[in-house]
């Protein structure tokens, strides 16, 4: 198949936004795939409503049939159409961070197939921010369903040159441009019980949350690797974020964490192995590796939320075999975001923790 790529970029007008984001939603209608960029990360997009377009959706991707889709809407008029029932917090979450960042997952009505959901009775839904995310979900009928644009077990792309490699060939259309500022994916919330229940962790804080519907709950299994719980999120049991290479996040005083990192790197380049580290302002002069990408200060979680699937598709093109992340579980300021990059940061390294 040929992939179709799209720029739209500043010297674009009103009328050519328009003219290309209709020909993107015309795909949509008659059942083809489109990526399109969101505030979060870029999304792959079919017809909601539409079985064979989800079923499109999976083969692109390789993602396992039982890990169900969000759909983006861009018009709260259209949520009452796809769940049975609105539930009040819902309500007030949706006032309160619609459109942005969060996904909220709701009763699922007949009109969304079971294609979309994973099978599952439940429907995931977000309004996004992203203002062309927006006018393309709006031209292409009102329901996209979306998982991020990588291939199944990638790090999420949050550049167009990262979905081209992986989507390239396998797809209808590939929007380019700017605006994935957050770089993480949205923050999920189960509004299917009293209590609402924090399924992903995203840049929508539990803090925040909880200050707009009061009590809320997080899934047990977001930071414990251990328990044998089944996460709510089907999506979370999955090896994600990762890396080809084997990455290892390390955690002590900045001193032995430069020290430990150094000798591991110096061990595996005598054996003709490459070496990565992703290392912050404060340290970034100390590290020896083939590779060393800054991801700002140690204190700004949103720096390194922007960059961090972009470091971890660098290495993989600069063939690394070992990486390591000193960890930022201390030093962001930001705890609740904090956390949100920390447990992608614990999936991409497959929760290898080496305490200095
Ligand atoms: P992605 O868009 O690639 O980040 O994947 C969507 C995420 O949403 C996955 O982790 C899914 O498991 C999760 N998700 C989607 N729909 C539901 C649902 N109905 N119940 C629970 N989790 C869901
Ligand atoms: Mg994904």
């Amino acid at each position: 198949m040929e992939t179709e790529i799209v720029s739209i970029n500043r010297t674009d007008t009103p009328e050519s936004i328009d003219r290309k984001l209709s020909r993107a939603g015309e795909i949509i209608k008659q059942g083809g795939l489109v990526a399109f960029p969101t505030e979060t990360v870029y999304g792959l997009g079919g017809d909601a409503l539409n079985p064979q377009s989800s079923r499109k959706i999976y083969a692109a991707k390789g993602r396992p049939g039982d890990n169900p889709l969000i759909v983006h809407i861009a018009d709260m008029e259209h949520l009452g159409r796809i769940v049975s029932r609105i539930p009040e917090k819902a309500e007030k979450l949706a006032e309160a961070f619609w459109p942005g960042p969060l996904t909220m997952i709701f009763e699922k009505s007949k009109l969304v197939p079971y294609e979309t959901t994973g099978g599952l009775d439940t429907v995931a839904v977000r309004m996004p921010s992203h203002r062309l995310a927006r006018l393309f979900i709006e031209k292409a009928g009102g329901y996209i369903a979306a998982p991020s644009a990588n291939l199944s077990g990638k790090p999420s792309p949050t550049t167009a040159k990262y979905v081209i490699q992986d989507m390239d060939g396998r797809i209808d259309m590939i929007i380019d441009a700017q605006g994935v500022e957050i770089g993480l994916e949205s923050t999920i919330v189960d509004m299917t019980g009293d209590i609402p229940m924090i399924l992903r962790p995203g840049y929508i804080t539990q803090e925040m949350l909880s200050r707009a519907v009061g009590e809320t709950d997080m899934d047990v299994t977001i930071f414990d690797s251990s328990s044998a719980q089944a996460p709510k999120a089907p999506g979370m049991k999955y090896r994600h974020y990762a890396p080809k290479g084997e990455l290892v996040i390390v955690e002590g005083e900045p001193q032995k964490v430069v020290r430990y990192i150094n000798e591991q790197t110096a061990f595996y380049r005598a054996q003709g192995k490459r070496t990565g580290i992703i290392g912050t302002d404060e340290l970034i002069a100390d590290y020896c590796a083939d590779s060393i990408k800054n991801a700002g200060s140690r204190n700004d979680s949103r720096a390194v939320a922007r960059q961090l699937y972009t470091f971890l598709r660098e290495f993989d093109d600069e063939g690394i075999d070992y990486m390591y992340a000193q960890s930022f579980a201390e030093s962001f300021e930001d705890r609740g975001f904090g956390q949100a990059v920390m447990n992608r940061l614990l999936k991409a390294a497959g929760h290898k923790v080496v305490k200095v």
